[in-house]
């Protein structure tokens, strides 16, 4: 845990927003933190500063606007910001993560008011050791970066990407209670090919194109170097690159460092938790599914492969458990005649009739479950769904691209298209849907079930690497905290209002793979869920009359 040893007082104390506990000082804290005069006369309890909150959240006239609003009370007041976010997480998760995090990046340069997180740039390229030392903590266990170039399904969006990692680690903080100073967003600027971007004056990156190749490659590396000298235990979550380099640079440092990709990795971990809890519903085992993903990116194959790890577990052969998955891609049925493949798409490649188009491909293959992450908005059609529910009792139907613009279908058609037989789950949320007389609470396929509650242990146990292993348990786990009264409604991941626990669990698990395997480097503790869970951050004010 960390220590409380603070020494400020007066108004730095107040623009500390680790410290900062707003009108919530006591009288007493004010006489002897200097503070009297600097604050309102009233003293507030944290419930009535959380209620203040919650009024102005409301207030707003749009998500972007409490989008904003949420990130400056981090600037202010991480303490209340945190038991704001963690109480209220249904109403917060859409707001500083996906869908609106999307709108925020985009519009980054325009609302910039505070720095968050560290930028390394292009120019900082030989003495990028010098920029990280520029963080102001000496203990970060958990880094997620970015290099802005796939931003959600927004594309390129350049330095602006900052709002993911910082959105990322605010939710590792309030999913699975990681300090938050134990915490360092990064954004690689490594210019941008975003022709808007690149003409507006107010962007806050290097008006220049992105580093390729070589240049690239080597910036990285540095990168890589520098972050694990000076923070030999931190987990490197990647995020949000571009296709081509998220492969590569996984491939590259998965086996050298404590690594993950999270579109790649974290994705496939709970689209896999989903497909276990879809089949409890349908009553089938995943060695009977034929699925059909529409795009063959990072989240479509990295689905796959751990789709393929999860059945060669329970014994199928692997060729076998290849033939299960299918892909359809920008130019049709991933085939083995096809010469255009890229690397990571081959293993996919089956012998069959090359196919040109999705509707196609569903009627030729039989699919039981449709997973889009293609990134492109309406390609479920109303024919596709409808040959879906043909074809299908309940056709497990999953439209991962996110922001919600970019949903392959909406929750209502894929419900309301299937006669209400659709088990539906989506990247970003939708509000429940009433269609012929039924309600349905529709899922959402959302990373942060997963990636918090690895880190978690990953932190605890020390572990050097992370593995596929882990993120197989984490879905596992993920899946087993599912109840069959959620089943009963059609909701197939918890209630966020569970996370905390699901990732002291996961956490538990990953920890215990780490243990198991050899790659823990702290000692075991004697009760591991009790070590996780007295590692998990509470927002709690600190007492500081209490310190002296
Ligand atoms: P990616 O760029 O690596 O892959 C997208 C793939 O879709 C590419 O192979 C592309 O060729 C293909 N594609 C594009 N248009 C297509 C079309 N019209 N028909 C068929 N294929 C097409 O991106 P990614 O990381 O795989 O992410 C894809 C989407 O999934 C994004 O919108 C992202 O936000 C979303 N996603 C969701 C979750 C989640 O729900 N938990 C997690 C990660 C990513």
């Amino acid at each position: 845990m960390k220590q409380n040893t603070h020494n400020l007082t007066g108004a730095a104390l107040l623009h500390d927003p680790e410290w900062n506990k707003g009108t919530a000082f006591t009288a007493a804290e004010r006489d002897a933190l200097c503070l009297r005069g600097l604050l309102p006369p009233r003293v507030c309890t944290p419930e009535v500063q959380v209620q203040r909150v919650l009024g102005n959240f409301e207030r707003k006239a749009n998500d972007l606007d409490r989008y904003v609003y949420m990130i400056g009370l981090e600037d202010r007041n991480e303490t209340l910001f945190y038991r704001v976010v963690i109480d209220h997480l249904d109403k917060m998760m859409p707001i500083i993560y996906t869908p609106t995090v999307g709108q925020g990046c985009q519009e980054y340069g325009h609302l910039f008011r505070r720095p968050r997180g560290l930028y390394i740039s292009a120019e900082d390229r030989g003495r990028i050791a010098e920029v990280v030392a520029n963080w102001p903590h000496d203990d970060v266990r958990v880094i997620v970066v970015t290099d802005g170039q796939r931003i959600l399904g927004l594309g390129d969006l350049g330095a602006n990407g900052m709002g993911i990692p910082v959105g990322k680690l605010s939710l590792y903080t309030a999913c699975a209670g990681v300090h938050p100073s134990l915490t360092l967003p990064i954004t690689l600027d490594v210019g941008t090919n975003n022709e808007t971007l690149l003409a507006d004056p107010l962007y806050i990156g290097l008006p220049q194109r992105r580093l390729q190749g070589e240049a690239y490659e080597t910036l990285l590396a540095e990168f890589i170097t520098a972050v694990s000298a000076r923070y030999p235990h931190v987990l490197i979550q990647f995020e949000d690159f571009g296709t081509l380099n998220a492969f590569g640079l996984l491939e590259k440092y998965r086996n050298q460092v404590c690594c993950f990709n999270d579109d790649i990795q974290g994705t496939a971990s709970v689209t896999l938790a989903g497909l276990y809890t879809a089949l409890r519903i349908t009553g089938k085992p995943l060695r009977e599914q034929v699925l059909l993903f529409l795009g063959a990116g990072e989240a479509g194959t990295g689905i796959a492969n751990l789709v393929v790890s999860a059945l060669t577990e329970e014994g199928m052969d692997e060729a076998e458990a290849r033939q299960r998955c299918w892909f359809v891609d920008t130019r049709g049925l991933v085939v083995s005649s096809r010469q255009d493949l890229a690397a990571y798409k081959r293993p996919f490649a089956h012998d069959h009739p090359f196919l040109p188009d999705f509707a196609s491909a569903v009627e030729s293959l039989r699919p039981t479950a449709i997973i889009g992450a293609s990134g492109q908005p309406h390609m479920f059609t109303r024919p596709i769904l409808a040959a879906m529910a043909r074809l299908n009792e309940r056709p497990i139907v999953f439209s991962l691209s996110n922001p919600t613009s970019k949903s392959e279908c909406t929750a209502e058609e894929a419900y309301c298209w299937t006669d209400g037989r659709a088990i539906f789950a989506s990247g970003s949320p939708f509000d429940p849907v009433t269609c012929s007389g039924q309600t349905f609470y529709p899922a959402q396929g959302n990373n942060a079930y997963i990636f918090p509650g690895v880190g978690l242990g990953v932190l605890v146990s020390g572990a050097r690497l992370v593995t596929d292993e882990m993120f197989m348990v984490a879905a596992k786990t993920l899946a087993a905290e599912v109840e069959e009264e959620d089943l009963a409604n059609g909701r197939i991941y918890p209630p966020l209002s569970k996370i905390r626990e699901v990732s002291a669990k996961i956490g538990t698990a990953v920890a215990t793979i780490a243990y198991e395997r050899g790659l823990a480097t702290m000692p075991h503790p004697k009760d591991l869920p009790a070590a996780i869970r007295a590692h998990m951050y509470e927002p709690v004010y600190p007492n500081y009359l209490g310190l002296e």
